[in-house]
């Protein structure tokens, strides 16, 4: 596609479709054919700033709304994506790359997040509790924050949009949405759902633009009441330490290193499909992917012979075709990291059983092949960094209980799987492996009323779960004193 191809998109603040106040604008690059698709413009803080003040204008009204009116905008809204299903994961595909037919789970999950937490507009409940005092009634309220800061990264351009909006809008909050600058063209094309459902102006804002400059402005506002943010831990603690100023209340869903442990009583038909689908799904750049494999010593070497095989019919190719299992990854950059990955490993005498660099069929695009690293020690980056990519590494381990020791040695804590049949070491899992999520004898997604949330430094807060949406709720506590006769309460020390 030639430079006369290239469209441009705008930011949407105060219910207007704007350039904002700079002139610069950026490319929106399909990582397939490695050219630009569309540009957007580069917002400044300036824009952010105008963005937060639209929000927090619109907030009062619509957190007046009953709640059951709230919901109705939010089915509408999802009615509006699920019909637009076929153009949604299509801008989904050709921004980020991944096969269509992920794509279209994608933006199917994303309709189910408004329909979800839709459900919660008469359940946004508090509590009236028993007083000390015998004329006095104490209610806890759940209000509204103010002014959502919503900030999401490539990997899911679709759903991590809804997965924040969607509770934003139904706890009675206004949102400032800020998408990763590789994949805005989603985030883009769903705020015009929402715009066509006819939510007061104002209400969503989107701003285009980096993390260090439109992403620090509204981390580091007061207008801000919260910030929710998915992406790296390393934004995530840059995030921290600006929103400190002003105290703010953070969702943090960070990056994970999630185990893959197979016992030797596993069904290992079944635990290899699920091997391989929970690494190399969406070319490996999923937060919950298998990043690690603990595979038992006595099935080792049969188990990963079958892995290897399995993972070489893996069809890599262009993205938009229905026979395409593995597309490219998000970008140039990304791609490097992963290599680094491998080059370290070889450096350090491991074994690449498969893949390990660029497919020759594919000239054009970021592709990286399939790769399965043997001979990896605990220590290794490999086990203890997250690789955002299509490269696992696998070790051996001789008790269950070590598995669930050397899992459990990493700084990420998001997701983790366990394939066995032993009802000891199912409990073992469930209770030991200190993990957000543990999946048993499957694989993800995670499902919207799970809560998914991280140890360690996999993130602060939750989201998905009636957990997860109390987060975007700000609790408040009500003394009515209703006695006949005004007076003191009856704890009060002096007369
Ligand atoms: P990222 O580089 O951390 O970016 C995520 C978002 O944060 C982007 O919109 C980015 O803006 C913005 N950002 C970066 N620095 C910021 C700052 N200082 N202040 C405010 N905003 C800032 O992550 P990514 O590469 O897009 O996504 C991959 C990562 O997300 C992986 O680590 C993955 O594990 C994690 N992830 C976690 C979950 C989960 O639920 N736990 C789900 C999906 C992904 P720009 O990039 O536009 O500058």
């Amino acid at each position: 596609m030639g430079p006369a191809a290239v469209r441009h998109e705008r930011m949407f603040i105060g219910g207007d479709w704007v350039d904002g106040s700079g002139r610069e604008t950026m490319d929106v690059v399909n990582p397939t054919s490695e050219n630009a698709i569309e540009t957007v413009p580069r917002g400044t803080r300036e824009d952010a700033r105008a963005a937060l003040d639209s929000a927090q204008q619109a907030q009062p009204g619509w957190a007046e709304l009953p709640p059951l009116q709230r919901a109705a905008y939010m089915i509408k809204i999802a009615h509006l994506i699920r019909e637009n299903r076929e153009k949604l994961a299509s801008i989904l595909t050709s921004e980020q790359g991944k096969p269509l037919f992920e794509s279209r789970l994608e933006v199917d999950g994303s309709a189910a997040h408004f329909e979800y937490f839709a459900e919660f507009a008469r359940r946004i409940e508090g509590d009236v509790l028993p007083s000390d005092n015998p004329k006095q009634t104490i209610m806890i309220l759940k209000l509204p924050i103010g002014v959502v800061a919503a900030i999401t990264p490539w990997n899911f351009p679709s759903a991590m949009v809804a997965r924040k909006l969607a509770p934003a809008l139904i706890t009675g909050n206004a949102v400032v949405l800020k998408p990763s600058s590789n994949t805005p063209l989603s985030a883009i094309e769903m705020v015009r759902l929402v715009e066509q459902a006819g939510v007061p102006k104002g209400l969503v804002n989107l701003v285009t633009g980096s993390g260090s400059d439109v992403g620090d402005e509204l981390c580091g506002s007061k207008v801000t009441g919260l910030v929710t943010m998915t992406g790296s831990t390393d934004a995530g603690r840059k995030i921290m330490q600006r929103a400190s100023n002003q105290l703010g209340k953070l969702i943090l869903e960070l990056g994970g290193k999630a185990p893959f442990i197979v016992w030797k009583d596993a069904d290992m038909e079944w635990a290899l499909k699920c091997a391989v689908w929970a690494r190399f799904w969406n070319c490996g750049q999923t937060c919950i992917s298998s990043e690690r494999m603990y595979l038992d010593g006595s099935i080792k070497a049969k188990f990963l012979s079958h892995f290897v095989k399995m993972t070489k019919e893996l069809r890599m190719g262009d993205p938009m075709a229905a026979s395409t299992d593995l597309g490219p990854m998000v970008s140039s950059s990304e791609r490097d990291t992963s290599e680094r990955f491998i080059d370290f490993a070889e450096r350090a005498g491991s074994k690449v059983l498969l893949g390990g660099g660029r497919p020759t069929k594919q000239p054009k695009g970021w592709y990286l092949e399939p790769t399965v690293i043997d001979g990896v020690s605990q220590e290794s980056e490999l086990v203890q960094k997250e690789i955002f990519g299509p490269v696992v590494p696998v070790l051996e381990v001789e008790t269950f209980d070590e598995a669930i020791d050397l899992a459990n040695d990493s700084a990420y804590g998001l997701a983790s799987y366990v394939f066995t049949r032993d009802n000891v070491n199912v409990m073992k899992a469930v209770h030991k492996i200190r993990f957000g999520e543990t999946y048993v004898n499957q694989v993800g997604p995670e499902q919207l009323q799970g809560a998914h949330t991280g140890f360690r430094m996999s993130g602060v807060g939750a989201e998905g779960s009636k957990y997860g949406l109390e987060l975007y709720t700000q609790l408040k506590t009500c003394y009515i004193d209703w006695s006949d006769e005004p007076g003191l309460p009856y704890l009060f020390p002096y007369k």
